[in-house]
């Protein structure tokens, strides 16, 4: 495409944007290809659209785009864009039909925006370490042109320094020092908040939200990342759990199920209590021989049946909380998968035998 000559101040109408578009390429350093003109152009088109927004908060700082993030931020154009677009009409992000975008769930969008983050902080890196890259360089060439200015104008040759050109060219270094300080510092922050958020992303993942016990995936994770020591796994489930919701309504039931889950972990601190789902819980009892195992689960399970669980609200008692759990003891070889299935068997087993009782597999 021809833009018409810039370099003697002849451009046509429509030049501000056309030099924009070249000026975006330049500043974020992207091949003149036709796609990136059209990305740069949907950008520059329009200042105040959500494409140009994106990349102002992505780009913030000084940062330049990485190569993955014109594609990603080109393929939503692509996809906003009708099936046969006229080649006329320019392209904008708000044709895309608000009742065609897939629902989001919470959760993928915060680890997506978490990804975005962390991506636009790594490109930031890199862009910080090639700018200081850039300035010692600069530094480098400023002194040696110096030294040689000093050579060729001194008589002596250069051996007496020219301490005015020294202090210039060291207060010019230590304000690029500075600066680049202060970036490093804001960087190392960013850097320090993002690795807080992450973590806490990770423990969310693996936590239960209502009774704040390790999850489902974290059980099963530590189940998989086991050492070689005795280890029993059990299966616990409420029983007639359903009855208590009926009776009281969800709210109690959730508030029973917290109060359960603080017996167990109380009951067997130092091992692991998890919830599985609704209300099953699962232990991991490890470094203990069979019968402590037992004890321990016997314990836990007492504990739990004799507990009052008394509804603020009425001063009533719920009744007739019990627990039923399988015991299994994982066989040498045996996978986690298949040591669960069985733990999960014994506990049906309990269930048939009456409840309110463990049946355990255990050696
Ligand atoms: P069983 O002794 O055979 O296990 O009987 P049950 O009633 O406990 O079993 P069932 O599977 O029929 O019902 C489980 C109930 O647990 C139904 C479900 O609403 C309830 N439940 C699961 N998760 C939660 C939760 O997070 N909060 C509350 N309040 N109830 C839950
Ligand atoms: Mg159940
Ligand atoms: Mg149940």
């Amino acid at each position: 495409m021809y833009f018409g000559k810039i370099d003697d101040g002849t451009v046509s109408v429509g030049s501000g944007l056309i030099l924009a578009v070249l000026a975006f390429l330049e500043e974020q350093r992207l091949e003149p290809t036709p796609r990136n003109y059209a990305f740069a152009y949907d950008v520059m088109h329009d200042p105040a659209g959500p494409l140009a927004r994106e990349v102002a908060r992505r780009t913030d700082g000084g940062i330049r785009l990485t190569s993955s993030e014109v594609a990603t931020l080109g393929a939503m154009i692509e996809a906003a864009l009708p099936a046969t677009p006229s080649p006329i009409v320019p392209r904008r992000l708000e044709s895309v039909p608000p009742a065609v975008a897939a629902p989001v769930d919470p959760a993928t969008a915060a680890a997506e925006a978490l990804a975005v983050e962390t991506r636009r902080q790594v490109a930031g890196f890199e862009t910080m370490v090639s700018a200081m890259r850039n300035e010692t360089r600069d530094f480098g060439r400023d002194l040696a042109a110096s030294e040689d200015a000093l050579r060729r104008s001194s008589p002596d040759g250069g051996a007496g320094l020219s301490i005015p050109e020294l202090a210039r060219i060291t207060a010019a270094m230590r304000a690029r020092v500075e600066v680049a300080e202060a970036r490093l510092e804001q960087a190392t922050r960013e850097a320090s908040d993002l690795r807080q958020q992450l973590a806490a992303a990770h423990d969310d993942a693996r936590r239960d939200p209502l009774t704040t016990l390790p999850n489902r995936r974290a059980f099963e994770e530590a189940l998989e990342a086991r050492d070689g020591g005795p280890c029993h796994v059990a299966m616990c489930d409420v029983d007639h759990f359903k009855a208590v919701n009926d009776q009281h309504g969800h709210p109690v039931g959730d508030r029973v199920l917290k109060a359960i889950a603080g017996t167990l972990a109380r009951e067997c601190a130092g091992h692991l209590v998890a919830r599985y789902g609704g209300e099953e819980f699962a232990l991991l009892l490890g470094g203990i021989d069979a019968d402590e195992a037992w004890m321990l689960l016997e314990n836990a399970r007492r504990a739990v049946g004799e507990r009052r669980y008394r509804l603020r609200e009425s001063d009533t008692l719920v009744h007739g909380i019990t627990l039923s759990a399988g015991l299994v003891s994982i066989l040498p070889g045996e996978t986690p998968r298949d040591a669960i299935e069985r733990a999960d068997a014994l506990l049906y087993a309990a269930k048939r035998q009456g409840r309110d009782r463990i049946v355990g597999e255990i050696s």
